[in-house]
């Protein structure tokens, strides 16, 4: 026998049952991001290295060490995206999307992929929602896609979620603070990890951003940037503070909470909970104001926010339980391989007429007591059986599998009726 072949460390497959968990997730979020207007954006996975470089910044861990990063064929260096945003703020200006709509709200699904050490939570392929806005520079923008993260949570049965909040202000408050920590930082030099002291000379705000838990003591009493804001970011943030609490979503401001990302300007913020161990943020965003000029285009403010499905799958089924899963609500079993052809007919019939139930043909192969197992293993509701006398009378037997009744020959022509009332469709 051949060696195996395995998937890659960190990269997992999907596989049903838990492939019907994601698809009833992935489709609530959708149902919200729809009921605010959101448009989809659809974005190549691989992109020139520098759209990642020049955007997340060349001092965080994501371009430091997690880039899964080469050369193709042509020697152009390509990076498999790490995020999202990078390559949406470069399309929406490579397709000139703000000259059709100033005001544009836009929502990504897909795979991201980092070099990072697999463990719970942390994989190397992992897959984000995320949602991007450009060209709202005011407060309302950022309470809105938190109330949109808080009605999903709402609908998605998740409870327990802490929203944290902080304003990371703009690049010359920044600066300022920057001055500052870095003179904390070197009072206390004996006491930083390696990390830190490397962070220390690149970019010391990266610090504050440590999962080291002996390193929280000092990042604690560390000065807080809140301090080095001038009026205009100050007000912004007490502006989304003041529409949140009238809202009634509850937040906690963290003064400490960076963001692994460069771009991040003025509010940022995370869903963090506390049952899933260390990797805790299941949504995490902010303002990147500055980035699409960065990225070539005119100034424009914009704001966004990632989760992580993993994260939020775990934590969904860890909450609402088990679900019981079905391959289908219908199961037609042909008596034996002379009715495969009536089978295959039938259950294209019932498609046509009860629309959106899950109709299963097993395909014949077997005994009937073989396929009726078969059947009843499928999870389908009812199944209906096609033999000779069935196709001699142009009848149907329709047995329910869940114990609702007996089994019973139906004339073909009720079928429809008679099912629709079985299935309380
Ligand atoms: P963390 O602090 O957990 O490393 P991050 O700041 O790197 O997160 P973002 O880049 O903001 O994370 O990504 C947004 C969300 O994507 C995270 O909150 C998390 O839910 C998810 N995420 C990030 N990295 C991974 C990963 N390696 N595996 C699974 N999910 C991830
Ligand atoms: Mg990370």
């Amino acid at each position: 026998m051949k060696e195996q072949l395995r998937a890659i460390r960190g990269m997992n497959d999907i596989v049903p049952p838990l492939s019907a968990r994601w698809q009833h997730l992935e489709q609530q979020v959708v149902g919200v991001l729809n009921a605010y207007g959101y448009q989809q954006i659809r974005l190549p996975i691989l992109e020139q290295t520098g759209v990642f470089e020049r955007s997340i910044g060349d001092t965080t861990d994501i371009v430091q060490k997690e880039m899964y990063t080469f050369a193709d064929r042509n020697g152009e260096r390509l990076t498999l995206r790490p995020e999202g945003t990078a390559g949406c703020v470069r399309a929406v200006l490579e397709h000139g999307l703000l000259n059709v709509q100033p005001h544009l709200r836009l929502w990504y699904i897909g795979a991201m992929f980092r070099h990072e050490r697999p463990q719970k939570g942390r994989y190397r392929q992992f897959h984000q929602i995320g949602v991007e806005t450009y060209g709202m520079a005011g407060p309302g923008i950022d309470a809105e896609i938190i109330l949109l993260t808080a009605r999903l949570w709402r609908e998605l049965g998740i409870n327990g979620l802490r929203l944290e909040l902080n304003t990371l202000g703009v690049a010359a408050e920044r600066e300022r603070y920057r001055a500052a920590l870095s003179q904390y930082f070197e009072a206390h030099y004996e006491v930083l990890d390696e990390d830190s002291k490397l962070r220390l000379v690149r970019n010391p705000l990266r610090i504050l951003d440590t999962k080291n838990p002996a390193m929280l003591g000092l990042v604690a009493n560390a000065p807080s940037l809140v301090d080095y804001l001038d009026p205009e970011s100050r007000e912004h943030f007490a502006a989304v503070c003041s529409i949140l609490n009238a809202a009634g979503v509850a937040y906690v401001v963290n003064p400490r909470l960076v963001r692994g990302l460069d771009y991040y300007s003025k509010t940022v913020f995370e869903w963090i909970t506390t049952e899933l161990g260390a990797q805790g943020t299941v949504c995490a965003g902010g303002r990147y104001d500055a980035l699409v000029e960065l990225m070539g285009g005119k100034p424009t403010p914009a704001i966004g926010f990632a989760m992580g499905l993993e994260r939020l799958l775990e934590l969904h089924a860890a909450q609402t339980g088990d679900q019981p899963s079905s391959e289908a609500d219908l199961c037609v079993v042909a008596a034996g391989d002379a009715e495969t052809a009536a089978t295959l007919r039938l259950a294209e019939d019932l498609r046509d007429d009860l629309r959106g139930v899950r109709v299963l043909c097993l395909c014949g192969g077997g005994s009937l007591k073989t396929q009726m197992k078969r059947a009843d293993r499928s999870g389908a509701q009812v199944a209906l059986i096609v033999g000779s006398e069935e196709l001699a009378s142009d009848t149907i037997t329709l047995k329910p599998l869940r114990g609702q009744g007996d089994q019973q020959r139906v004339p073909r022509a009720s079928l429809r009726d008679i099912l629709t009332k079985v299935l309380a469709l």
